[in-house]
């Protein structure tokens, strides 16, 4: 029945975790922190039909800013305008969160908070220099519902 379903769903909240449910980064679609907002970047965008767009800069671990494709509503793609300007403008509060945060926490961080996005990282402390933050991947608001309404 859908409704054991959705209960068996949202019991499991409290157990899974963020790791779950992401999307891995090399999944993400981004955008490197020095693109130029052409005709050719602008369509990509359009085309990938995300609505938050991650922004990294130099390597794809390091997410510097999320673009909203709402931003993008005022730009002419004649005026190849760096991203930077765009992001600059608007700097959306980036959220991060940690790899065993459960999905009922994440859920209640989604309601309290305005974004839909949070950035996933983990403590790397394999190998043998200091242990460092990585980023795993990103989550939605999306993800989670996700996780309560899926049918097996
Ligand atoms: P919205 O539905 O609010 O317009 P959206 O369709 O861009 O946003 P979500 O609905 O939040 O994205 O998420 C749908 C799925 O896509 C989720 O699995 C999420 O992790 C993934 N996702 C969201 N943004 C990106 C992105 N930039 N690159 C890759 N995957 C993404
Ligand atoms: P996003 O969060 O993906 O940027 P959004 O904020 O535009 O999208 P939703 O998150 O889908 O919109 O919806 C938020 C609330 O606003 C919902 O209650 C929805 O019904 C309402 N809503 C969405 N679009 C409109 C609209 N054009 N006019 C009035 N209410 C709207």
């Amino acid at each position: 029945k859908e409704e054991l379903n959705i209960i068996q769903g949202a019991l499991e909240l409290r157990t899974k975790t963020v790791e779950d449910v992401l999307t891995p980064l090399t999944d993400c679609f981004m955008l490197a922190s020095d693109a130029v907002l052409d005709f050719g970047t602008m369509s990509e965008v359009m085309q990938s039909g995300y609505t938050r767009i991650p922004v990294y800069e130099n390597e794809r671990e390091n997410i510097v800013d999320i673009l909203f494709v709402k931003d993008l509503a005022f730009v002419d793609p004649d005026d190849c305008t760096p991203l930077k300007t765009i992001t600059q403008f608007y700097r959306h509060p980036m959220h991060c969160v940690f790899n065993d945060t459960k999905l009922d926490a994440m859920l209640e961080e989604f309601k309290k908070g305005k974004s839909h996005l949070a950035i996933v990282q983990r403590v790397n402390n394999e190998g043998e220099g200091d242990p460092f933050y990585e980023v795993m991947g990103i989550v939605t608001l999306e993800d989670v519902i996700e996780e309560i309404i899926k049918s097996e």
